[in-house]
């Protein structure tokens, strides 16, 4: 038999019991509450977040687009000049209204390089995939630039005749894209009397293309930064070619759209390799 006293102190030993269950018991139910309230926070930021990505893209499209139509105008202008509309000018005037039509037509690129990237990037731009003939498309990509291969004795080769190549699926109007960025990039960052490859070949599922050239290469530890936005390794910068650090963004982003992939190998004073791959078949 137990007495009252013991009786007592188990009470006592299950009320302190109780209670530090009820503690437990409601510590939990704060931490559950902190855990909603942190959800709907994050949700609530990530929402704010959205709007501002989306404002900031709205913004840069119509600063670009309201930048196109006075940068046209300048062109315009320019060019009439240049042709001698407005009376013969002498060599010192034509060199520098040269000057200011060349530097006009770099920041028309790079508007245009900031309306491309941001409406890929804003899932704006419309892919409409079918079965293409890449080594046609690069053949026409290759006519539109080699005058600036020429102007610089660069030699642009095939490196076979692709005889039974299956045609890609993808879509072609922003492939092209990809093939000229990567193109005007290998012609721009190779030395004068430079020599790019052009490959294209099966494997498995997917194509493989490969723009090789012998130029001024990639710093090895600014590799990891070359897709991104508006990057430019400090070699290229130093050579002072034109530029927005936006093509190659531009590319990689497409290719992946494409259900491919792109990289690189290089090296700085060697040259660059830059490769990317294609679907044969639907894979998106
Ligand atoms: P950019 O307008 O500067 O050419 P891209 O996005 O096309 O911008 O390229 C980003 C940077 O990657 C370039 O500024 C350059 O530093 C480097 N790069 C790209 N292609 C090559 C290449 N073929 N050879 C050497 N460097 C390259």
């Amino acid at each position: 038999m137990q007495t009252v006293e013991e009786l007592k102190n188990k009470i006592a030993e299950l009320e302190a019991k109780i209670a530090k269950m009820e503690q437990a018991s409601s510590d939990y139910n704060t931490g559950t509450k902190l855990l909603i309230r942190r959800d709907l926070e994050l949700s609530r930021a990530n929402e704010k977040l959205q709007k501002v990505d989306e404002i900031k893209s709205n913004f840069i499209s119509i600063v670009a687009h309201q930048l196109r139509t006075p940068l046209s105008g300048i062109k315009w202008t320019l060019s009439m000049l240049l042709g001698g509309d407005m009376g013969e000018l002498n060599n010192d005037q034509k060199t520098f209204l040269m000057k200011s039509f060349e530097s006009n037509a770099r920041m028309i690129t790079l508007v245009n390089d900031m309306l491309v990237a941001d409406g890929i990037q804003s899932g704006r731009v419309h892919y409409g995939f079918k079965h293409t003939d890449i080594v046609d498309l690069m053949d026409n990509v290759l006519f539109e630039v080699s005058p600036q291969a020429n102007k610089r004795n660069i030699k642009i080769e095939y490196k076979n005749k692709f005889e039974n190549l299956p045609q890609a699926y993808v879509d072609p109007e922003t492939m092209r894209a990809v093939l000229q960025n990567l193109l005007e990039n290998a012609i721009k960052y190779t030395k004068d009397n430079g020599k790019i490859e052009i490959d294209v070949k099966k494997e498995n599922d997917h194509l493989l293309v490969s723009i090789a050239d012998n130029g001024i290469g990639i710093p090895k530890e600014q590799a990891k930064d070359v897709f991104a936005r508006f990057f430019r390794a400090k070699n290229a910068i130093k050579q002072e070619t034109d530029g927005s650090g936006l093509g190659l963004y531009i590319a990689k982003t497409i290719v992946e759209k494409n259900g491919g992939k792109i990289w690189f190998d290089s090296a700085e004073n060697k040259g660059s390799t830059f490769y990317f791959t294609v679907p044969l078949q639907e894979s998106h």
